[in-house]
């Protein structure tokens, strides 16, 4: 019992997850986002089931070396691209692709020189808003770009989509429009499609695909299931009952009395609170699988447990096993109930939080 709560990481739903995106994508190359910690599955333990991909791509600088420091040659995108000539001098050392986003990035290039030790990837924005060059400045970050003496490796172009989790959205159309009025008549590769786009079937036919979400199992959408799109979920957080209390009828459950027993209630509490990632906004009632059997949060969660209503359930006792979220109740429906989306439930379970391979 000193293990109680893990997240277990299904590598083969990771790969799985891997082929479907792969047949999705008609051709594209896959770039695996595996940024934040790889969504809290594990930056390399899921980089190394995820081996299938063309590409990987970070945040963060750090995430890049420590892929490379477990042996992964693969190409690796620094989605932020580097901000300091230390930064760039690892990157080149480590041969890591850099996104190019700002002017003060092209100067360091420009000081620095070695240019063609990079493949650097232009980024647009085509109406984000986060990073990118506007398209009126596009061509002129383009042709300082190929003024440098040596040029880049390669030149490719990138946009990010802000509304692609929202279907036939005019945003999209209005960024696709602006990103190929931007580059007509350009001859690079481009990637355009996140999960959404990929899944949304917006994009397609571009070069690169950079799916992160989907490759985790979770839906890009909130009108369609994980499931439906033939994903498997990767992590399973799981624990277990640590008490068994009856609350006669009318009685409330842990902080501020949040919930109170509608009926005489066998309540199960569970060794999993906020500390380890599950989050205080869960309201009473988001679903927990107890024993495998569907139940109801009651009340608030507390930092190391949180109370289950398992009234009419068999067989919960001490020990018993607790699904969270993740095989047989999916993140995505569990995030609902907390207001947010599963990146941040996934991205956000803590350190404390074992991780075990399956
Ligand atoms: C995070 C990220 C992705 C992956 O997005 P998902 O919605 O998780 O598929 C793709 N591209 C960029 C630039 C990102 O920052």
């Amino acid at each position: 019992m000193s293990r109680l709560i893990r997240a277990v990481i299904d590598t083969n739903a990771l790969r799985h997850n891997l082929s479907v995106i792969r047949a999705r994508a008609r051709g594209a190359k896959v770039i695996a986002v595996v940024k934040a910690n790889a969504y809290g599955h594990g930056l390399v333990s899921a980089a190394l089931a995820l081996q299938g991909a063309d590409a990987y791509a970070v945040a963060r600088l750090e995430e890049a070396l420590a892929l490379r420091a477990a042996g992964i040659g693969t190409r690796i995108l620094l989605l932020q691209g580097v901000f300091t000539a230390a930064q760039l001098e690892d990157a080149a050392h480590e041969r890591l692709d850099l996104v190019v986003h700002d002017a003060s990035q092209i100067e360091l290039l420009e000081r620095t020189g070695g240019a063609d030790r990079f493949a650097v990837w232009i980024k647009i924005d085509s109406g984000m808003h986060r990073l990118g060059f506007a398209p009126e400045e596009f061509a002129a970050a383009l042709t300082r770009l190929r003024r440098l003496t040596p040029a880049p490796s390669e030149l490719r172009l990138m946009t990010h989509l802000a509304c692609a989790n929202e279907r036939d959205e005019p945003v999209t159309r209005a960024q696709l429009q602006r990103f190929r009025d931007a580059t007509r008549g350009l001859d690079y590769e481009i990637s355009i499609a996140n999960s959404a786009g990929l899944f949304g079937e917006v994009a397609l036919g571009c070069h690169w695909v950079r799916p992160g979400i989907a490759l985790y199992g979770a839906s890009p959408f909130t009108d369609c299931s994980a499931a439906s799109l033939g994903l498997e979920p990767v992590m399973t957080l799981t624990s277990s009952v640590i008490a068994l209390r009856r609350v006669p009828r009318g009685d409330s459950v842990g902080y501020g009395g949040a919930w109170a027993a509608p009926r005489e209630s066998l309540v199960a509490i569970v060794a999993a609170g906020y500390g380890d990632g599950v989050h205080r906004s869960l309201v009473s009632g988001t679903p927990v699988l107890v024993g495998g059997q569907r139940a109801a949060l009651a009340g608030r969660v507390s930092m190391d447990m949180l109370a289950v209503d398992v009234t009419g359930l068999e067989n919960v006792q001490v020990g018993t096993p607790v699904v969270l979220w993740g095989a047989g109740l999916p993140v995505d429906e569990v995030a609902h109930h907390a207001g947010t989306i599963a990146y941040e439930l996934l991205c956000g379970i803590s350190q404390r939080v074992p991780l075990e391979l399956k």
